[in-house]
């Protein structure tokens, strides 16, 4: 491996970090002592701060030469709203809260890629260090954009990276195409007319209307989809009545929708909307539907993913960098940045089952592998380094 022997050498400041990081996880967009940690670093290498984007966003500048040409790296900072069970030292000391994701990890890997550069200097251009708050849920590189991020720090490029417990430290995956599907809500309030359980003419019953919905609303998968597309509707909660004896007034369904292509997650929105509305019509119930377009489908361009395999190849080897990965049905809210600028989503083994950083994330168990720390940072840099040369 050709990790860079000077990220190595402050490989314990990183660990040192990461750990302290972990300690104190915060949630969306209360990164505050998270958010000073990363301006502190930041200012410790020289490079100019900004701070106030989604609240607790920090970007990092670092403009080298005259090149003119842009590069954003982006690193979550939030944590999850989740017990830990680890009873290692850095355990989170706030109950409820914590690291769970490894963005711990992504937000110390991006600060050794920023001490590195600053020190080395070995490009020409400018790279933003963009340490977004509330990936989890909430989608705060959305809010980042639409708080100024690509008018203040504009990047003619933008890169992201997540830990991947199940895949061997040392190996990136990376792919062009979609890498991560669309996450949208939906809630359908279903109203009819209240009866006795025993005189169902006498009502409209809002449990047989949402019986109906939930059938076919699978038909968007397997009826309105190309069968060499993906798409998941879940109906994940079923809200309805209260007794054995009486047909309620309203029922309630709410789900989530994932879809690898833009177009695809418009289609299902539409015919949930128009089978939602036609079956409340057919059986004279009262429909409301909502729909909230949470994250898009990450997709990485092809040019750009072609940068980030050969800057992985570099540092681990091409025999190391998986380069067909097939994309998973989770969401990333990276997805709004490469919505507005061409760029790439890139994986990083964290280790395999059983052995170091083969926890699932969101489990209750998991940690960031701190061995991994000097090869995400090297990768970054030589990322920078390839394509600001
Ligand atoms: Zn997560
Ligand atoms: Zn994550």
């Amino acid at each position: 491996m050709a990790i860079y022997n000077r990220i190595a050498d402050f490989h314990d400041d990183l660990s040192r970090i990461r750990r302290d990081i972990h300690a104190h996880p915060e949630t969306a967009f209360e990164e505050t002592r998270t958010a000073q940690v990363v301006a502190d670093e930041l200012e410790k290498y020289g490079i100019e701060v900004h701070r106030g984007l989604a609240k607790t966003g920090v970007v990092g500048s670092l403009k080298v030469g005259n090149g003119t040409k842009r590069i954003g790296l982006r690193a979550d900072i939030d944590a999850l709203d989740l017990y830990e069970l680890n009873e290692f030292d850095h355990k989170s000391v706030h109950d409820g809260k914590m690291h769970g994701c490894g963005h711990d990890g992504h937000t110390t890997m991006l600060l050794g890629a920023a001490r590195y550069l600053a020190e080395t200097k070995n490009f020409d251009g400018t790279v933003h260090f963009i340490f977004q708050p509330a990936e989890e849920n909430v989608a705060g590189a959305r809010v980042m954009i639409a708080d100024g991020l690509f008018e203040k720090f504009d990047c003619d490029m933008v890169f992201g990276m997540h830990n991947m417990p199940g895949v061997e430290l040392g190996k990136f995956a990376v792919n062009p195409g979609p890498i991560m599907a669309s996450a949208d809500f939906v809630e359908i309030t279903i109203t009819g007319k209240g009866a006795h359980g025993a005189y169902p003419h006498n009502g409209t019953d809002p449990i047989v209307v949402a019986a109906q919905m939930i059938s076919a609303f699978q038909t968007i998968a397997s009826r309105r989809t190309d069968p060499l597309d993906s798409v998941v509707v879940s109906i994940t909660q079923v809200i309805a009545g209260h007794t054995s004896n009486v047909i309620p007034e309203t029922a309630t369904l709410i789900g989530t929708t994932r879809a690898l292509q833009l177009e695809t997650q418009n289609m299902i929105e539409s015919e949930m909307r128009q089978i939602a509305k036609g079956i409340g019509d057919a059986f004279g119930a009262h429909v409301d539907f909502v729909y909230d377009r949470r994250y898009l489908p990450t997709i990485n361009t092809p040019q750009e993913a072609e940068y980030s395999a050969r800057a992985a190849a570099d540092i681990v080897g091409e025999e190391n960098v998986i380069r067909d990965k097939l994309p998973g049905m989770g969401a990333e809210d990276f997805s709004w940045m490469l919505n507005e600028r061409p760029g790439c989503y890139v994986l990083i083994g964290n280790g395999v089952e059983g052995g170091p950083g083969g926890c699932h994330v969101h489990n209750p168990n998991y940690d960031f592998n701190d061995d991994i720390l000097t090869v995400g940072a090297s990768y970054w840099s030589r990322l920078v380094e390839n394509e600001l040369a």
